[in-house]
This record gives C-alpha cells, structure tokens and sequence, in this order.
C-alpha cells in the first residue's frame, strides 16, 4: 500500500468556532468546585492530567453497573454489551484520529504504545550501526525505549536540536536525516515548552529519506487534534488522561501495513487465532497487540471523552485555549523578576517560567497553598532541561475548563510568592 503524501496533520476546523461558555463547562467538572486550602482550586495542571466531565464519569459508572463483563469471548449478554461498547470505543478513535478502527490499539498510554513500536516495529527494522532520531523536545518515554531499542540492537540515538527559542533545527534535522536512520521520534506539542512542531515539514523530510516517523501526540492531541490519515505519519501514540478521559487508557495509531508487518509483542489471551504445544498463530490486527484482557472500562470511558470534545466542539476549545494562553502569557510577563522559559514560534497548552532565583518547587509548593495547581520539576524531560542549563522549571498548563479567574489566581500567588522569597 503507498502511503498518503504529508499533508495538513493538524486539524483544521471546518468552521470558525464559537466561543466557549466556560462558566457552563467548569460545571460538568465537578472536582472544579473544591476548595484547596480555603482557596477556590485554580487547577493548571491538565499537561499532567486532565480533568473528567461528568460524560466520562457517568459512563464509567453505567458501565460498571449494567454492561460489566468480559469483552470478545462471551455470547451472553452483558458480554456482548460490553465488546459493543469497547469496539465501539475504537471507532469513537478511529473517528477522532481520523483513521481506520482496524488501525487502531488499545495501549496503557502513550508510553506503552511508543514500548510496542519500539520493541515490534523497531526490533525488525532497527540493527548494529543504525541510527534512531529522537528530538530534543521529547518526554522521556520518547526516548528511553528507543534507548533500550539502541542498546540491544547496537543502534545510535541521535538527537535533533532545539534553538534556543525552544523550535527544532529543521536544518539540523535534514542533515542528520542520513542513510542510517531508521526512524524519526518527533512530539506533536513538547510539554515542558509548549512548542507545537511543524509535523507537515519535519514528516515531509523524513518522508523524502524513506524514514518512518512516530509522533507522540500525549500533548497534541487535546489542543489540536490529529488528521492520521493526511499527516503522511506513521505511528501517532496518546494518553486518554490527558484528552479528559481516565487513567489507563491510551491509543496507538499505526498505518495497517505496519501492524500486519509486525510480531506480537506480549503473548496472552485474544492476541492468538490458536494455540497447540507445536505451535501458535496470531490473531488479525489490531487484536495481535492487546493481550489479556484489556480496559474496557478505560476505552469506553476514552470515547465518552472524545464525545464530549465533538460536542463542545474541537475547535472552540483550541480557540479558547489559544486566547487564554495568550492572556496567560501577557499576566506572566508582567510580574517582575519571572522568566518566560521558550519562546517558540508556535504554543500549545503549556508554559514554563522561573521566578527570580526561587527554586520550582519551592514557588509550586507557596502557589498550591494559595489554591493554585501548577508542576515544577523537570517535566520528564531533562535532555530539553539541560539544553537551556536548568534543572527544573514551574509550570502552567491550560484546558477547556480553565478562564481568566484561574490566571489572576496563578499572577496573585506568584505575588504572595515574591513577598515570601523577597
Ligand atoms: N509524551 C508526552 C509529551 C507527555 O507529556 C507524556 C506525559 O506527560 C507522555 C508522553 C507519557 O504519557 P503517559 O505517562 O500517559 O504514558
């Protein structure tokens, strides 16, 4: 099968969007209504997690109270109650990534699906001497399994730099692109910068080397969405906890030539056709990659939350987001002594800062206590840390359900905290 060209990999929406009426979304989400040490909680931490609306926490009720069963291999009923509603679930992704449901698996999250890239499609393809491109913008579950990958194979990660606005070195990558390269691990949204990379171009020049590209869209896929079908990718990897959904859950996307090519990666139950001491034979894709008996629960939960983007509306929540951020940006900027840590071309969800000389941590620990939830810390990602000489930055992070009270909470505690660190 040929594959697409690179075309637009994110999303565009078809129609310019609506506003959002946070008021009404911050009550779907019920945690929103607490108070975090008598403060009302300003929660900016969605890049670690999201919140739940009440859509996912009522279908994970009703599943548990009237479908509960094992999916697949029952023909009663709750049984097959229960495999509608996780195959359901798999077209609900198919729908959202804009692929086929067969290209579709059911993962842990985006680390386990880059694990099974890495240890399936990476251990065929990838032997001594080759080389595995890995940006420096990646989490490290973008690049620790393609070091494991490297050190059995005795294969080279290489990294892709960053300029020091926090933007790939497109020209750096195209030299590095060389005759050695397996593939090209690229983030769709880095999540301790921000920086939305420029997939149509960065797959584009890998395309043109013949070179598979994963993107990890853990980040991405929230603020913008995913076209799998034009992004001209090859895998693109998410977690369901940060797209609204539970914990658990998280999706691989990988072309179908791709999943037919490549072994089994755990053995188990509902990954084989049949089994005898003389031999095993593999289940058809994508079955061959869930072995055991996978989350149900979390799938349907996950399609409950890719229901409920639709129904707000993908792309009123990318424009809501954009502007808060942008207002996010403007308040930081105005407090004195705080450092705005990358300034990349594009930015999705996410900003990192420091405060004066305060260490991260110490400013996330003053600001929770004002009933504000941001991270500090290295964001998983100490190869970008280390870029820009640091160890550690806070920061903030934004959703659907974040408004302009939960930035004058955040710009209000950074001020408690200059008179505490003064
Ligand atoms: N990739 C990126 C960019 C992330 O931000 C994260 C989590 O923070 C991951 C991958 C890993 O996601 P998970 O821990 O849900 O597997």
């Amino acid at each position: 099968m040929t594959a697409p060209a690179a075309g637009a990999a994110l999303r565009a929406p078809a129609a310019p969007p609506v506003a959002l009426d946070v008021a009404r979304i911050r009550a779907e989400f019920p945690i929103l209504g607490q108070q975090v040490h008598g403060r009302p909680l300003a929660y900016l931490d969605s890049a670690a997690t999201s919140q739940k609306p009440v859509a996912v926490l009522e279908a994970l009720d009703r599943y548990y109270r009237q479908d509960n069963a094992n999916v697949h291999r029952g023909v009663h009923a709750l049984s097959e109650r229960a495999t509608r509603a996780y195959e359901g679930a798999r077209v609900e992704v198919a729908r959202f990534l804009h692929a086929d449901p067969h290209e579709i698996v059911f993962v842990r999250g985006a680390t386990e699906a880059v694990n099974l890239v890495a240890q399936t499609f990476g251990r065929q393809r990838v032997g001594p001497g080759d080389e595995i491109l890995v940006t420096t913008l990646e989490h490290h579950s973008d690049i620790v399994p393609w070091q494991l990958l490297a050190a059995e194979r005795g294969a080279r990660v290489v990294p892709v730099p960053v300029d020091d606005a926090g933007d790939l070195d497109l020209g750096a990558l195209e030299a590095l692109l060389g005759p050695r390269v397996r593939l090209l691990a690229v983030t769709q949204v880095s999540n301790a910068l921000g920086t939305v990379t420029p997939l149509d171009r960065i797959v584009a020049l890998a395309r043109a080397r013949g070179v598979p590209v994963l993107v990890d869209g853990a980040q991405g896929a929230p603020h913008l969405g995913f076209d799998a079908a034009a992004s001209g990718a090859d895998f693109y990897v998410l977690s369901g906890h940060k797209l609204y959904g539970p914990t658990g859950i998280g999706v691989l996307w990988a072309r179908r030539e791709h999943l037919e090519a490549m072994p089994p990666w755990q053995g188990g139950g509902d990954m084989i056709r049949s089994v005898t001491f003389e031999g095993t034979t593999w289940n058809d894709v994508p079955y061959r990659f869930e072995a055991g008996t996978p989350h149900i629960a979390g799938a349907i939960g996950l399609a409950a939350a890719l229901r409920w983007i639709a129904g707000v509306g993908a792309g009123a929540i990318a424009a809501h987001e954009r502007a808060l951020l942008g207002r996010l940006l403007a308040a930081l900027r105005e407090v004195p002594g705080l450092r705005i840590v990358g300034e990349p071309r594009e930015r999705a969800g996410v900003v990192s800062f420091l405060l004066g000389d305060v260490h991260p941590h110490d400013l996330a620990t003053i600001v929770d206590r004002e009933g504000v939830a941001i991270r500090a810390g290295h964001h998983c990602a100490q190869p970008l840390m280390r870029r820009y000489g640091l160890a550690a930055t806070a920061r903030a992070s934004v959703a659907a359900y974040n408004d302009d009270a939960d930035v004058a909470a955040l710009v209000r505690a950074l001020h408690v905290a200059r008179e505490v660190f003064a």
